[in-house]
């Protein structure tokens, strides 16, 4: 199983922005890297922008907003940080792939300009809180579970 890292103070951003939404559904863009053993690093996350929709069972990220702040990253880090994949939040359910989601994974695979063809998703849910990642594989054509684990800078 692949492993999807993230460093510990994005993954404190992530509980905290799903808790101060509840009862609404929230998200954002993971950026980052893929590693030489093609275990996924991710190194920022993009909020969902000032026009982003919030809604009980629906989330609508502020598109424009967001792909500026991917330009920026891309550009700053010389284009070693990019577009890893998304992350929304189930309020009040398990996490899984809705067929929504599935549906939107295969489409960001297929969609040349994302710039990936295994796009990831992580799902956040929150009876109870737990979070779940997939990964979209280009040659099986379906999302394959990673296995998420957390990492701390400097310490
Ligand atoms: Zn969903």
């Amino acid at each position: 199983m692949n492993v999807i890292w993230i460093r510990s103070d994005l993954y404190e951003d992530i509980i905290g922005a799903v808790k101060t939404f509840l009862p609404y559904e929230t998200g954002g863009i993971l950026l980052g890297y893929v590693d030489v053993q093609e275990n996924l690093v991710v190194t920022k996350i993009v909020d969902p922008g000032p026009e982003a929709v919030h809604r009980k069972d629906y989330f609508l990220p502020d598109g424009s907003f967001q792909q500026k702040e991917i330009d920026k990253v891309f550009q700053e880090t010389e284009g070693e940080e990019t577009y890893l994949g998304d992350w929304h939040s189930h309020p009040y359910k398990r996490p899984f792939l809705s067929d929504i989601d599935l549906d939107t994974l295969q489409r960001i695979a297929t969609h040349k300009p994302s710039g990936t063809d295994e796009p990831v998703f992580l799902i956040v849910g929150t009876n109870p809180l737990k979070l779940k990642c997939w990964q979209y594989s280009a040659t099986k054509h379906e999302p394959i579970g990673l296995e998420i684990r957390i990492w701390t800078d400097n310490l």
